[in-house]
């Protein structure tokens, strides 16, 4: 056992009283309070503010404020500043947030080290370096010239205003990262709803934002459950809503920005990943695939792999080698160095996997490996690999988000795309072959935001990531996210 010590730091963060971040301060608020409970044991490590319609209120018009007042004037090259000393400052901080993370989330330590502080501090510096190359273009009009007039004209790309973060529970720093370094870089200031589940994180990174330079305002904290992301998406300072969630809270969200004043949104959404090993596959390759594709942070990530499609000539070898790494897992602690499969993030969750499991017996899947919850305190379930009983299994089409592999064999590479492509979703697929040539084929015909070849999950900066078909509208990263945090203003001279 490697099990951590508990940072003084943490200990005092948890014993705050925690609410919001409204207009550069901590504001902790009488009325009701949601707990928030470590999924490795089931007990509660603190509780927070449920934010009242007067606090989100605050939350929005302290963001405007900062969006007409401080934040507008500063340069695009200042931002970046901003941006690169919180970086510096997550990577000062790793290990606090790292450690509350894993309190309040369940997620190996390691994993809230890697993704949720160093990956995040990766991404603040690629949008710090997009804050000074927002560019417009020039143009030449051709309009009509009868006494000799000349035309000109430019584009300029404007910050839209006040940005709604909405982050769900599975990386509650990394996403919100995304939208609230979206926004400052483009010259948005941003308000984030955190997940009920996970709302303390971005608590104690509003203040790092603060002491890194951000000016009252531009970054906002509220925290609450759903019905404080909805009132924040119809409030009249919003000008845009970034949501990252599930498809039937992403359709609401969409529905009530639209409604609200024709309100920008971006939708990152859930998806149903497919996994294709093609007959020339390397087992012990396509074994390792399936661990980082399906098993990553407990298959608790959007982009993680659920339907996996193997050569029905290869299917009994693979499905046979994968039994003994998954017997190999160390489950445990998350807050132990040496655990390699920890808590599911919630209960509601673990509900749901335990119901999926119930219903794959009922429905008459063969599950191969896993399958049932362990009886220990918190929110673990065994990792699980099922053989699907055909197309029509709902382990095959509704995401699960869990610790769940479900495998159907394969006769022909046409019948692959059919099954790549037989799901309303559309965020990442990924195709595993030597051939590189049917690889990039196959490329080109998945429908999904993100093909992966030989590889699974991980999430460069510089790559634009975002849904196809149901997985959702818009995307971020790269420079692709600048269109959808700014306006497109055309200016026509003429002289
Ligand atoms: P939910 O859709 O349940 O919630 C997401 C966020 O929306 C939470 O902060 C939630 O608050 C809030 N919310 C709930 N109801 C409303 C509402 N009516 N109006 C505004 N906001 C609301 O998703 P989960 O938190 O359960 O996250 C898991 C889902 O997120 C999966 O489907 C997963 O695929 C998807 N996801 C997609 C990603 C992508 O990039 N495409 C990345 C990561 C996850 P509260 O928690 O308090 O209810």
């Amino acid at each position: 056992m490697t099990t951590v010590s508990i940072l003084p730091a943490v200990q005092a963060f948890l014993a705050r009283a925690h609410g919001h971040y409204i207009d550069g301060r901590t504001v902790v608020s009488e009325g009701p309070r949601i707990a928030v409970v470590n999924p490795a044991s089931g007990q509660q490590v603190a509780t927070v503010a449920d934010a009242t319609a007067d606090e989100v209120d605050a939350a929005a018009a302290s963001a405007r404020r900062a969006f007409v007042g401080p934040w507008a004037q500063t340069t695009p090259a200042a931002r970046a500043d901003v941006l690169l000393r919180l970086a510096e400052l997550l990577l000062t901080h790793r290990e606090e947030l790292a450690q509350i993370e894993t309190l309040q989330s369940g997620k190996l330590l390691q994993i809230s080290r890697a993704f949720e502080i160093e990956s995040s501090a990766t991404f603040l510096r690629h949008y710090a370096g997009a804050a000074t190359r927002i560019n417009g273009q020039t143009i030449s009009p051709s309009l009509p010239s009868v006494n000799g007039e000349l035309y000109t004209a430019f584009t300029l790309r404007q910050p839209l205003g006040v940005v709604a973060g909405i982050v769900p529970w599975n990386f509650s720093i990394e996403i919100a990262v995304w939208k609230f370094a979206s926004a400052l870089a483009t010259g948005c200031t941003c308000v984030i709803k955190p997940s009920e589940y996970t709302p303390l994180t971005m608590l104690r990174i509003a203040e790092l934002a603060s002491e890194a330079g951000a000016p009252a305002g531009a970054l906002n904290v509220i925290n609450g459950r759903g019905q404080v992301g909805s009132q924040l998406i119809s409030h009249d300072d919003i000008a845009k809503v970034s949501f990252t969630g599930s498809v039937p809270t992403g359709i609401k969200v969409g529905v009530s920005a639209m409604e609200a004043k024709l309100t920008r949104f971006t939708l990152e959404l859930g998806g149903k990943n497919s996994v294709g090993f093609l007959k020339d596959v390397d087992a012990d390759k396509a074994v390792a695939g399936i661990l980082e594709a399906g098993f990553l942070h407990s298959g608790q990530i959007c982009a993680a792999g659920e339907r996996f499609f193997v050569h029905r000539s290869r299917i009994d070898e693979i499905l046979e080698k994968l039994t003994h790494p998954l017997t190999a897992l160390r489950i445990g602690d998350p807050l132990d160095e040496a655990t390699q499969f920890g808590p599911l993030s919630n209960k509601p969750h673990f509900e749901k996997i335990s119901a999926f499991f119930a219903r794959a017996r009922s429905e008459g899947d063969e599950i191969i490996y896993g399958g049932k919850t362990l009886d220990r305190p918190g929110f673990f379930v065994e990792p699980t690999v099922v053989r699907a009983r055909d197309t029509h299994a709902a382990l095959l089409n509704e995401e699960t988000f869990g610790p769940i592999a479900t495998f159907l064999p394969y006769d022909d590479e046409d019948e692959l795309l059919a099954l790549f492509n037989g799901t309303p979703y559309g965020l990442s697929a990924s195709v595993w072959t030597n051939d590189l040539s049917k690889a990039l084929r196959l490329a080109s015909q998945i429908e999904a935001g993100t093909v992966w070849v030989n590889m699974h999950t991980l999430l460069d900066p510089a790559v634009p990531f975002g849904g196809a078909k149901q997985s959702g509208i818009g995307r971020e990263f790269g420079d692709a996210f600048i269109a959808d945090y700014t306006e497109l203003k055309s200016v026509i001279v003429r002289y």
